[in-house]
């Protein structure tokens, strides 16, 4: 994809460090919800999700099995959508099995309320869900995820899987975009 953006740089707003202190005691916490627990799918929210969903199963100490799906979304710009579609569905049957929903930003909460609502449908035993990052600042419909990694201003961000026009998403860290013109 060309590079039509203005100039911006990236500043750390989360460093990896912190990323990763924060995903081990997420992972304490999601392993008490579950505890026991053999038939627990995790769904990642493609693509933003892929780094956060890797480093969250590698601290889990549970059977777990990984599963994604596509939801319509920003597409290369910087505005939600609102409109949400499923463009890839999983690949699994998720009826009467536990679910973690895994997802990197919460903003307006429209795409993790539709996600959730979809696949609650299918009659999951449990379904609970899990951002990353999450902008209270910029909600437009009454959801809140299960558990948060960090709350963050209303500020674009990139980096740890996050793209900005499909780039940065191999950043270690979080970062803010700011442009330079
Ligand atoms: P929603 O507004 O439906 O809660 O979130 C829509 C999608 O926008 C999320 O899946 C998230 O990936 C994306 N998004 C929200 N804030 C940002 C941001 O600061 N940077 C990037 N790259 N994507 C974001
Ligand atoms: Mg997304």
């Amino acid at each position: 994809m060309p590079a039509d953006h203005p100039p911006y740089v990236i500043d750390q707003m989360i460093s990896a460090k912190s990323i990763a202190a924060r995903i081990e005691s997420l992972a304490r916490e999601i392993g008490t919800e579950f505890a026991g627990t053999d038939k627990l799918v995790v769904v990642g929210l493609l693509r933003g999700s892929f780094v956060f969903i890797a480093d969250l199963v590698r601290e889990l100490d549970l059977p777990v099995e990984v599963d994604f799906l596509e939801a319509s979304s920003y597409g290369d710009g910087m505005d939600s959508s609102r409109e949400v579609r499923i463009l890839k569905d999983l690949r699994g049957q998720i009826e009467g099995r536990d679910v973690l929903v895994v997802e990197d930003i919460v903003d307006t909460g429209h795409t993790l309320a539709h996600v959730t609502k979809f696949l609650v449908s299918r009659n999951p035993a449990r379904l609970r869900t899990i951002a990353l990052l999450d902008k209270p600042a910029r909600r437009e419909v009454d959801f809140k995820a299960d558990w948060i990694g960090f709350e963050i201003p209303d500020e674009f961000v990139v980096g740890y899987g996050i793209d900005y026009g499909q780039r940065n998403r191999n950043l270690p860290y979080i970062g803010k975009v700011r442009f330079t013109q």
